[in-house]
């Protein structure tokens, strides 16, 4: 595989460009059209530096290869392809305050939590962060968004992947992202979401990017998290506890704690009323969403009644707590299923051909 134009901060292109005995300016140009998702076929710079570019690099690594809009609400699902044939997919939601986008960090994941789409296959890849980038440069774009008058105003790396699975390059992406003279969005409106790789979170905590940091818990217990997240066994809740304090205490940021409902596993009012003495009195927001059913997979979704029951619970108790809406829940349920139900798709397409 090339090497990926977008990988490289403003100061690295400025370097490549001045080996190639270009002007500096040059390296500005460069940086701006690439940042507003432009192919170097259409940034002006002298025929003799794009041919000796592309000779070394990539200069489009996502390409939008299909979109799917919700009828309800007007999200967006993209499916995009790798330079090397690799499939990944982001979501486009707008809010009040500005239009999110969901970004993956890795093909595929091998964290292997029981409820999610995303790791069915494996972890395939990392992601580079030009690959990362390239998901915002590539929708903003074709949203009508300009560098100055931006169509995605915030991120979440909630795509595929475990963004602490893939560190250096997810933080390459959040200083390049933030950049000026580029897509320049702010580390406030982008959260990152881990599974709860605690020696990870102690190194961003030191990072000093004010992004916000989420951490999926899904459980208050040690044995009733590892039955459905396998990194419990690496990671105990009281480890995660104390990476947030830390968290805390060196970025003064509140973090957010992910919980998604699953009949039968973690929605009872026992269940709700032990997430509120584990997490009371800290600096935290608690976002529980039902579960998006993952039809690999056995378990379902807690009904509203037990989701609006446990957020009472929450409420109750003076945890501060939200009940997410699912968005474009008509083009297709869960994170990773896009991807998982297009290969599937193909695999079927071959079998009528053969
Ligand atoms: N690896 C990161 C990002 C994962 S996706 C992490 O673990 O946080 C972002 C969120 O979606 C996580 O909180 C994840 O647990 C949740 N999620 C995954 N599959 C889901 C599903 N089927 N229904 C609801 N939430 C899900």
């Amino acid at each position: 595989m090339k090497k990926i134009l977008q990988d490289l901060s403003f100061g690295e292109l400025e370097t490549l460009v001045l080996s190639y005995g270009e002007k500096k300016f040059r390296a500005k140009q460069l940086f701006e059209g690439l940042m507003q998702g432009k192919r170097l076929s259409e940034i002006p710079v002298s025929s003799a530096l794009r041919r000796a570019l592309l000779e070394e690099y990539e200069d489009e690594p996502v390409k939008i290869k299909e979109t799917f809009v919700s009828k309800e609400d007007g999200t967006k699902k993209f499916l995009f392809e790798l330079a090397d044939g690799n499939l990944i997919e982001g979501v486009f939601m707008r809010y009040k305050y500005g239009n999110t986008q969901c970004v993956s960090t890795q093909v595929g994941c091998r964290m292997g939590c029981k409820f999610c789409a995303s790791t069915l296959g494996g972890l395939v890849r990392n992601l580079t962060a030009g690959e990362i980038l390239g998901q915002i440069l590539a929708v903003n774009r074709s949203e009508g968004g300009t560098l100055k008058d931006r169509a995605v105003t915030n991120a979440v790396l909630m795509g595929s992947g475990e963004p602490f699975d893939n560190y250096e390059n997810v933080v390459k992406f959040l200083k390049n992202v933030s950049a000026e003279g580029g897509i320049c969005m702010s580390p406030r409106n982008i959260s990152l979401s881990t599974c709860g790789i605690v020696p990870a979170m102690k190194r961003f905590a030191d990072e000093g990017l004010p992004v916000n940091l989420t951490i999926s818990l899904h459980a208050s217990s040690d044995g009733e998290r590892a039955r459905v997240m396998p990194v419990a066994k690496a990671y105990s809740i009281a480890e995660i506890m104390d990476a947030c304090a830390y968290y805390f205490q060196k970025t003064g940021r509140r973090y957010i704690f992910e919980y998604t409902l699953i009949a039968g596993e973690n929605c009872d009012r026992e269940h709700a009323e032990a997430l509120a003495m584990l997490v009371k009195g800290q600096p935290c927001h608690v976002n529980l969403i039902r579960l998006n059913e993952v039809k690999e997979r056995s378990l379902a979704a807690a009904d509203e009644k037990a989701a609006y029951r446990f957020l009472g619970v929450l409420e109750k108790s003076g945890v501060s707590a939200t009940l997410r809406r699912s968005l474009g829940s008509d083009i297709g349920g869960a994170c990773g299923q896009l991807r998982a139900s297009y290969l599937e798709n193909k695999q079927e397409d071959n079998k009528d051909e053969n």
